[in-house]
């Protein structure tokens, strides 16, 4: 490869038409193999191939760096090639909350590409700088912050941002553990419907997962803050120190939001009563925090006409994130209901000072930040260099606008009131399990027979009992996802635990999910999806004689 070919991979110095002409049509060549591979009644990219498991194997084996350059054509035809298979987000795509990354997204990542923007110094990325704080602000003021307090940044996602807020939590209690390390009698707290983000910073930051102490759900999955009363003091008096509350405000499966002012007054009154410094309450509102853009929606006019059933239903959550603003830190995935690229990130911390607490200082920083020049370096952030992310972010509110983003998220309510409703009209063997959440997703459970979730939530099932509903949810799980690329459904192992009749052990509960995250699910195809699991799980009665007795 000449000299002059390999300064052909890149984008030109001076504006060349020609090497944008270029770029364009290696682009619109991808962009043309992907749409090839587009079919509306599936989801995923042209033809599934199941791999085998010698699959990534062969790969590590005949895998070397070519000698010579292959060029770009060749480069697209092998990224074509990845897109082969990959799930798509069509209509019949309902696992999980990821989204399909929109056109202002795609756009937004794409310039932060070109400029290879750098979120760590205004002087590396004035654009990221600039977008980051237009992010912080413009959410600050849906979250309820006081956005001349509170500041942010764009982070490793929301796991990244419980990491962030435990870091804070004890940077507040013991400004000096930066330098001396950290007690060994801390203690975190969050929900058994928590995601197991907590579960990796109580080991990442040396604390131990042993002193992360889960709390009891409700019917609702939300936290029962009885029990976090109960065992924070049983902490206390055991001579231990609380210095974090994660409260969940949307769980992963089942949607349950926790009540932040009561988790608040918890913290408070326990860090008054022995005399404590101030436990850092962290809403996890990686997932469910995008439904606060109705805070402040008038649910007297309506102005977006929603029908009186998922106006409704987003008042109930409304009622359940109204107090979010309470919390000391919350997070917003943008590459969840954003509907953003990875990783879209945004941190907000309701005392943006206390940032200072974990920030390098000025001799350890040489390369950069405390110039003359320059006003915006994030040397608080765990992470250096930072891809500027907040530039998808901004580009996304400004394309949707809040109405845009309402009216996504009250669809997506929308087909979920109308998937348990029609489920439960036609399948007496399935029951809801989160009905009391309403929200985008639904865990729905089957059994053999008719459905029992009352009796297994009110813990009058025996173990082997539940145990067999989990075994026959479990079969399930693995013919729907032998299925996927036909209509990718959910699952969990642990939608919630419940109590058993015939043993003080508590047993998870399987369930499967219909997330709805994909703009082209609309409420007419829920028949349709009803239908295809009515199908598949006749062929198992079909294929299980031992299960089939009472219902067919
Ligand atoms: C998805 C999720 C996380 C983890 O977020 P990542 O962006 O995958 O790191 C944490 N908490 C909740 C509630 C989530 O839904």
């Amino acid at each position: 490869m000449s000299f002059q070919e390999i300064q052909n991979l890149f984008p030109s110095q001076d504006g060349s038409p020609e090497r944008r002409e270029e770029i364009l049509s290696l682009i619109s060549k991808l962009l043309s193999n992907i749409d090839d591979m587009k079919d509306v009644n599936r989801s995923v990219l042209g033809t599934g191939s199941e791999r085998d498991h010698n699959f990534y194997k062969h790969i590590i084996d005949a895998e070397a760096i070519p000698q010579q350059g292959k060029g770009l054509e060749a480069v697209i035809s092998t990224l074509s090639d990845l897109a082969q298979s990959h799930p798509y987000q069509t209509k019949n795509y309902l696992t999980n909350v990821i989204p399909l990354a929109s056109i202002p997204g795609i756009l937004g990542s794409l310039t932060t590409s070109l400029l290879n923007a750098n979120g760590i110094w205004d002087i590396y990325s004035p654009g990221a700088a600039e977008a980051e704080v237009r992010a912080i602000a413009a959410m600050s003021k849906v979250v309820g912050y006081n956005p001349e307090i509170s500041w942010g940044y764009t982070t490793w996602g929301g796991q990244g941002a419980v990491f962030t807020g435990l870091r804070l939590a004890i940077a507040k209690q013991f400004p000096k553990a930066k330098e001396e390390g950290i007690p060994n009698n801390l203690y975190c707290f969050a929900s058994e419907g928590a995601h197991y983000s907590l579960l990796k910073s109580c080991e990442a930051t040396g604390i131990g997962s042993n002193h992360l102490v889960v709390v009891k759900t409700k019917k609702d999955h939300s936290m029962d803050t009885d029990d976090l009363l109960k065992k924070m003091r049983e902490v206390v008096e055991k001579g231990g120190i609380p210095v974090y509350v994660v409260a969940t405000t949307g769980t992963t499966d089942s949607f349950g939001i926790d009540n932040v002012k009561l988790v608040k007054m918890v913290t408070q009154y326990i860090s008054k009563t022995y005399n404590l410094k101030p436990i850092h309450v962290h809403a996890d509102s990686a997932l469910g925090g995008f439904y606060a853009m109705f805070n402040h929606y008038d649910f007297v006019t309506n102005p977006l006409e929603f029908e009186p059933e998922v106006l409704n239903a987003l008042h109930t959550i409304r009622e359940r994130l109204q107090h979010i603003s309470l919390a000391d830190s919350v997070c917003f995935d943008f590459h969840k209901l954003g509907q953003c690229p990875y990783a879209t990130s945004l941190f907000l911390l309701k005392n943006g000072k206390d940032f200072s607490l974990v920030d390098l200082d000025e001799s350890d920083t040489p390369y950069m930040g405390n110039r003359g020049y320059g006003s915006y370096h994030t040397s608080y952030t765990l992470e250096c260099s930072r891809a500027a992310s907040s530039i998808a972010i901004v580009a996304s509110l400004e394309a949707f606008g809040m109405e845009g983003y309402q009216r996504l998220l009250a669809n997506y309510v929308r087909i979920n009131l109308a998937f348990r409703k029609k489920i439960m009209e036609r399948l007496p063997y399935v029951a809801i399990t989160n009905n009391l959440n309403p929200g985008p997703v639904s865990t729905f459970r089957f059994y053999p027979n008719k459905a029992e979730w009352d009796t297994e939530l009110n813990g009058k099932a025996t173990s082997a009992h539940v145990e067999r509903n989990n075994v026959w949810n479990n079969q399930i799980f693995e013919l729907l996802g032998a299925h996927r690329e036909e209509v990718f459904f959910g699952d969990t192992k642990k939608v919630c635990k419940v109590n058993v009749a015939d043993s003080a052990d508590m047993l998870p509960i399987y369930s499967c999910k219909f997330f709805s995250v994909s703009p082209y699910t609309q409420k007419e195809h829920v028949d349709f999806f009803i239908a295809y699991l009515e199908e598949k799980v006749q062929s198992l009665y079909e294929e299980n004689q031992s299960f089939s007795k009472a219902v067919v």
